[in-house]
C-alpha cells in the first residue's frame, strides 16, 4: 500500500491532554483518508494533518445515510508494546457492513495496514495511564453530488484516532438497564448486524427517554414478535441463568461484536456452557423469580465487560446479584484486558503488534 504521509509542523501540533480524557473529545494531531472512485476503485491514501473536511452540501451522505463506521483501540503495554485486538476482525465485518450498504469493500490487510499506519503517525498520543487507550474510528461515507437515491460513485474512507481514558475511572460499576417495549432497533432483513450510523440515528430517542427515567443504557427487543432479547445501546448482552451462559444468537438483527465472539471463545475455553439462543424477557423474569438469574453483562470495545445491577422491564425491577458484580464477569473482564493490555499470554493469537 503506497500511503503518502505530510505531517503537522511542528507549530501547530496540539498540546497533548492532560487529565482525565473521557471518551470521543479529543483527537490526535493527523488523519487518515482514502478516495475511492467507481471505476477506479481505492485511491490517494493520505495521512494529513488532522482537521476539518469540505464536502458538498448534496453530497448523499447527508441525506440518505450511506455511512459505515468500526471501532476499536491500540493498547499500551507496560514494557513499552503496542497492540491491537483483532483488528482483521473489524475489517471483516466492516466489509460486512459495506455490502448491505451497497459501498465497496476495502482488502482486509490493506484495511488493516491502513489502521496501523494511521496510529503509527500518532503513535505518541497512545496514552499510558493504566485502562486508557487509543480509541480507532474508521468510517465510510457517501459523497456523490446527488439527491436521487442510489448508491453513490464516491467516497472516503477515513480514520480518526482519540485518546480516550478508562471506562472504568470510578471502578466496574454495575449499569442499570431498560428493557424498551415501544422501539425497535432493527429487524431482520434490515441493518441491524451493520455497524452503520443509521441504525444509531434511530436509536438515539429511546436511549434519552431511558436516561430521563435513571437508566443507563436500552436493552433492545426483537422487532417481530417484541419478545425476545437483541443486545443493548452499543453491546452485546449475556445471561448467566443456573449454570449456563447465553446470550442471543445472531439472526441478522444483532451486531455481532468482536468482544462478545472472544467471550463465548473465553468461556468455551474454560469450560463453561455457553449457548447461542433466543431468549425472551419472560424467560429471564422466571429466572429471576425462582432464584436462577445469577449474573448479566454487556460486552463490547468501549467498557470491554459491563456488569448489569438492575433491569427493568415495565414497571418490574429486577435486581441482579444483588447489584454487584458477578465472578463471571469480573474473571472475564480480568482475562480480557489483561490480554489487551498485555499483561496476560495471548493464546489465541488475538493481539496484533503495531
Ligand atoms: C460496536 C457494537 C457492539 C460491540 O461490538 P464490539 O466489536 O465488541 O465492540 C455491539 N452492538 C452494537 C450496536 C455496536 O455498534
Amino acid at each position: 500500500m503506497d500511503i503518502r504521509i505530510e505531517r503537522v509542523s511542528p507549530d501547530k501540533a496540539k498540546p497533548k491532554p492532560e487529565g482525565a480524557l473521557g471518551f470521543g473529545k479529543k483527537f490526535t494531531d493527523h488523519m487518515l483518508l482514502m478516495d475511492y472512485t467507481r471505476g477506479i476503485g481505492w485511491h490517494d491514501a493520505r495521512i494529513v494533518p488532522y482537521g476539518s473536511i469540505s464536502l458538498d452540501p448534496s453530497a448523499m451522505v447527508f441525506h440518505y445515510g450511506q455511512e459505515v463506521f468500526e471501532g476499536l483501540k491500540a493498547y499500551h503495554t507496560e514494557d513499552g508494546r503496542t497492540l491491537l485486538f483483532r483488528p482483521a476482525d473489524n475489517a471483516r465485518r466492516m466489509n460486512d457492513s459495506c455490502r448491505r450498504l451497497c459501498m465497496p469493500e476495502i482488502d482486509v490487510d490493506d484495511w488493516v495496514e491502513l489502521v496501523r499506519a494511521a496510529v503509527r503517525a500518532d503513535q505518541d498520543w497512545i496514552p499510558t495511564a493504566p485502562g486508557t487507550s487509543l480509541y480507532i474510528r474508521p468510517f465510510m461515507i457517501a459523497t456523490d453530488p446527488f439527491l436521487g437515491v442510489r448508491a453513490s460513485d464516491h467516497y472516503y474512507f477515513i480514520i480518526i484516532l482519540s485518546p480516550s481514558g478508562s471506562y472504568y475511572a470510578a471502578g466496574l460499576n454495575p449499569v442499570r438497564i431498560y428493557i424498551e417495549t415501544e422501539y425497535v432497533r432493527a429487524v431482520r432483513g434490515g441493518t441491524g448486524f451493520a455497524k452503520c450510523g443509521g441504525n444509531y440515528a434511530a436509536s438515539i430517542l429511546s436511549q434519552s427517554n431511558a436516561h430521563e427515567s435513571g437508566y443507563e443504557q436500552v436493552l433492545w427487543l426483537d422487532g417481530v414478535h417484541r419478545e425476545f432479547i437483541e443486545e443493548v445501546g452499543a453491546m452485546n448482552i449475556f445471561f448467566k441463568i443456573g449454570g449456563e451462559v447465553v446470550t442471543p444468537a445472531l439472526e441478522g438483527s444483532v451486531l455481532p461484536g468482536i468482544t462478545r465472539r472472544s467471550v463465548i471463545e473465553l468461556l468455551r475455553d474454560r469450560g463453561v456452557p455457553v449457548s447461542e439462543r433466543r431468549i425472551s424477557y419472560k424467560e429471564l423474569e422466571k429466572a429471576a423469580d425462582d432464584g436462577t438469574l445469577e449474573e448479566i453483562f454487556g460486552t463490547g470495545t468501549a467498557a470491554v465487560i459491563s456488569p448489569v445491577g438492575e433491569l427493568r422491564i415495565g414497571d418490574r425491577r429486577i435486581t441482579v446479584n444483588e447489584g454487584r458484580i458477578g465472578e463471571i464477569s469480573s474473571w472475564l473482564y480480568d482475562t480480557l484486558t489483561g490480554i489487551q493490555w498485555g499483561r496476560l499470554p495471548d493464546e489465541h493469537g488475538w493481539t496484533v503488534s503495531l
